[in-house]
């Protein structure tokens, strides 16, 4: 496979707080309809790839290919446009709107303030919503107002708001942290059914739940990959267990 193939091409990436190199000359690669769990100790510097990736944080050095066009420089809406999905520790949903209105406001342009004096909400709109609340099984709580579902179910609405836009790279920050068993599972089966068309990235600690979703785990530590593969393979990597699974 040459590196034009992959949907995510990230090569050689550096990024420098005041001298302190927080991703060192990281290189990797994702596949479109993979998905891929980044694990590490705090600090190795997983969000912050993210936030290069998403354009929240420039970079210092280095190459951002999505679907080999380069994002270094980009606007972080226009990488919004070119299909990258970003969620966020914290949920941002709109708690005193419904869910359907939640939905609705994330349809490209919905937002926008044209857009948002303007906008209609169609037969086109109104069958995402219901596709996508179904995906994230939130089709019988479209009336409900987004504040009152419990902590998972706000979870999924914000993944669905990402969904809203069909996005080619989705980028998930912990996105169980908080759930119980039962949504854990529920969120498992969920991230599978939706990374069928796209590349999925998620920053994940529980390892069970990362041996359900992950095609290919890849291992940070003070901004570089200390290992990459298979999870079972990462798991028994002396490296790996030395700086992260072994605490
Ligand atoms: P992780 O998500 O793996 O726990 P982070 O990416 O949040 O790690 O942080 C990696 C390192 O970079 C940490 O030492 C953190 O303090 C530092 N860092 C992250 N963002 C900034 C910033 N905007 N300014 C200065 N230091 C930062
Ligand atoms: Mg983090």
């Amino acid at each position: 496979m040459s590196n034009t193939d992959f949907a995510l091409a990230v090569e050689d990436l550096t990024v420098s707080f005041d001298g302190f190199k927080a991703i060192d000359k990281l290189t990797l690669y994702v596949n479109r309809d993979e998905v891929r769990v980044i694990i590490g100790p705090n600090g190795a510097g997983k969000t912050t790839l993210l936030d290069l990736i998403c354009g929240k944080t420039k970079a210092s050095a280095g190459s951002i290919k999505f679907k080999n066009e380069e994002l270094v420089g980009m606007d972080e809406h226009l990488r919004v446009r070119r299909g990258i999905g970003r969620k966020f520790q914290t949920p941002s949903i709109y708690e005193n709107l419904s869910v359907f209105k939640n939905l609705e406001v994330s349809y490209p342009g919905g937002r926008s303030v044209f857009g948002a004096l303007g906008f209609r909400c169609t037969d086109e709109v109104r069958e995402r919503i219901q596709a996508v609340a179904e995906e994230i099984g939130l089709q019988q709580n479209l009336g409900m107002e987004a504040g009152l579902l419990s902590h998972g179910q706000k979870q999924w609405l914000e993944i669905g708001m990402l969904l809203m836009q069909e996005p080619e790279l989705l980028m998930l920050d912990e996105p169980i942290a908080g759930m119980s068993a039962r949504e854990r599972e529920l969120t498992a089966d969920l991230l599978r059914r939706i990374s069928k068309n796209r590349a999925v990235i998620v920053i994940e600690h529980d390892m069970d739940f990362v041996k359900q979703i992950a095609h290919k785990v890849t291992v940070m530590h003070q901004g570089k990959i200390l290992a990459e593969g298979a999870m079972e393979a990462v798991q028994n990597d002396p490296k790996v267990i030395d700086v992260y699974l072994g605490h």
